[in-house]
């Protein structure tokens, strides 16, 4: 969670920039019915700065699991990843759906951490995805 206070006009930079979706999960404002964090991509407790290119937009819990993270042990490669960086990598490139859209499949190092850290196969995120995938909500177009 941020401790600087975010202007309204650089929040919304980021909202407009993110396309109103968590960066991690990529789970949507207009249907989560619930407002978006601004995440501090390296956090203030580490140097990060309140500026566009360090902040994107989180969900709470995204935001929440995140914490002062930035790196975590990757099992799979059995060393440690850095986090997934929404302003300097491309989702696409770390991450996936899978094929019935209600699952985040990490791609790489930097996805598999991710998606632990930040538990973005959270079960009621799951459970919401499926019924959002049903209505054609899910998943988001790029
Ligand atoms: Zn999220």
């Amino acid at each position: 969670m941020s401790r600087s206070r975010i202007p309204e006009s650089l929040r919304l930079k980021v909202v407009a920039q993110f396309q109103s979706r968590c960066a991690y999960c990529q789970t949507q404002q207009q249907i989560s019915g619930v407002r978006l964090t601004v995440d501090h991509i390296v956090p203030e407790a580490l140097g990060g700065a309140t500026m566009q290119h360090n902040l994107c937009l989180a969900c709470w819990d995204c935001n929440l699991y995140k914490s002062a993270r930035i790196a975590a042990f990757d099992d799979v490669s059995g060393q440690p990843a850095r986090l997934f960086h929404p302003q300097q990598q491309s989702w696409i490139d770390h991450f996936q759906w899978s094929p019935n859209g209600s699952l985040i499949i990490g791609k790489t190092a930097t996805g598999r951490v991710s998606i632990a850290t930040l538990k973005m196969n959270r079960a009621e995120l799951v459970i919401s995805r499926q019924l959002w995938t049903q209505v054609g909500w899910h998943p988001p177009g790029n």
